[in-house]
């Protein structure tokens, strides 16, 4: 069985659009460029994404706790964060084809890559947060931001944690939630996209005991992708050299994938000092230092940031599952993705229709049991092998003649197509252990 792991952009993007992971969002008004929308599918890889992340932050001694934030900002939060004027790219227009581009992204020494000519208009910044009012006047005091991360309002709402929750120092707040940049160019699918969900750990800690918090996530950061089960070769872990950090930034690692793109950058994980609550003390007026009634001490706690992309993670994973082989002589692509991950974990499949009503009921059982499972009795069971395969399910239970009398399917694994007969009343703790 000779297996290739030749995922091209090309081959995910449309894996994704024909099994209803993610579309275009407006593809019928001819799409809005850098947005998308998740199908069933994307819905439940997102989710599970997501689950483990949680389950992953929260299972250590110190407290981590949730947060929902909103999505719009105040226009005073922006400044004091610093994005209102710093957060932009510099951007360039080629005046001949009008095409417009990131300017540190080219050599403006050099033709256009697009229609070949030397022809730029100058360098001007351009601001990456989208702009929009609150009610109905359109005044500077009303002006709002959709928050290009999802940081700002974790600092923003410390001091409302720490007083009404029973949470101390060190502790971290998370949150999953929507971000917004508007990309001069977004490209590579989801990698660079104008809304996108991140998920970000914000992590609480006294200014002596930041370095070892630091190091710490790193290595549970590191264990994270360890259980994504990613291909190490093609996963590092790259430490910013001085002249890369922000200037309030003791240290940042930046987890990186090779994408059939090039190395790219998937989480950051950085040592941000004491500067978001400072600056936000600073600008609000607001006290945000912690008392540590143990040691009596007053200070300005120091914060360690994880922070990723959901969807930048989401086609990570399937550029890193993404499988083509030949099986007896018929091509097969097929998502390896672990079952943790996997949206369906299995699928029923009655050999013939005169066999639905039994397949039928172990689907519910199972469904009722809390798996998620498809029941499929359409077309040749190879054909619906492979419709499973393409969506990563990890394994189908097949009820054929036989299983009316020995109460038993046959499982077959995804990876290494072995089957297996196993007894109905097992296949809910099967698929149990299966995903632990
Ligand atoms: P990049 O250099 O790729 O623009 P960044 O350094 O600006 O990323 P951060 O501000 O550190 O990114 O955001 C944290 C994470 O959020 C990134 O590592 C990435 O996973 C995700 N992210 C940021 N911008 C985008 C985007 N436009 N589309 C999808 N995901 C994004």
């Amino acid at each position: 069985m000779a297996t290739s792991t030749a995922a091209t952009l090309e081959k995910v993007v449309s894996l994704c659009k024909r099994k209803g992971f993610v579309f275009q969002s407006c593809d019928i008004y001819g799409g809005l460029n850098g947005v998308y929308d998740f199908g069933p599918l994307g819905v439940a890889l997102k989710n599970h994404i997501k689950d483990l992340w949680i389950k992953e932050i929260t299972q250590f001694p110190e407290d981590v706790v949730m947060l929902d934030g909103a999505l719009l900002g105040h226009q005073d939060v922006w400044k004091a964060s610093g994005h209102l004027e710093n957060f932009s790219d510099p951007m360039v227009d080629c005046m001949n084809c009008k095409k417009r581009f990131r300017a540190d992204e080219l050599d403006l020494e050099k033709p256009c890559q697009s229609c070949g000519v030397k022809n730029w208009t100058d360098v001007r910044q351009f601001m990456l947060m989208f702009q929009t009012q609150l009610g109905a006047m359109s005044d500077k005091a009303s002006t709002a931001y959709l928050r290009p991360e999802t940081a700002q309002t974790i600092f923003t709402n410390f001091k409302n944690v720490t007083s009404s929750t029973r949470v101390k120092v060190p502790f971290g707040i998370a949150q999953i939630g929507k971000s917004f940049r508007n990309e001069i160019t977004p490209k590579q699918f989801l990698f660079r996209v104008r809304e996108f969900e991140q998920m970000e750990l914000e992590f609480f800690c006294s200014p002596d005991e930041s370095d070892k918090f630091f190091d710490l996530w790193l290595q549970r950061r590191r264990d994270f992708y360890k259980k994504l089960g990613l291909n190490k070769e093609n996963l590092r872990f790259r430490k910013h050299k001085p002249n890369e950090l922000a200037h309030y930034s003791k240290y940042c690692t930046d987890v990186e994938y090779c994408f059939p793109f090039g190395w790219k950058e998937l989480e950051g994980i950085a040592h941000r000092g004491d500067y978001d609550l400072t600056q936000h003390s600073n600008h609000s007026g607001k006290d945000l230092s912690y008392f540590d009634a143990t040691t009596n001490k007053k200070f300005m706690p120091h914060v360690v940031e994880c922070s990723v992309g959901v969807d930048r993670l989401m086609l990570t994973i399937l550029f890193d599952a993404y499988r083509e082989d030949n099986v007896k002589g018929e091509q097969r692509t097929y998502l390896a993705l672990s079952p943790t991950l996997a949206p369906i974990t299995a699928a029923i499949l009655p050999l013939t229709k005169k066999l639905s009503e039994n397949a039928h009921k172990l689907f519910i059982d199972l469904k009722q049991k809390g798996f998620s499972v498809q029941f499929d009795e359409a077309g040749s069971v190879g054909k619906r092998y492979r419709r499973q395969d393409e969506i990563g399910t990890p394994v189908c239970c097949t009820y054929d003649f036989d299983s009316e009398n020995d109460a038993c399917v046959t499982v077959r694994n995804r990876d290494t197509l072995a089957q297996e007969r196993i007894s109905i009343d097992a296949v809910a703790s099967y698929l149990q252990k299966l995903k632990a």
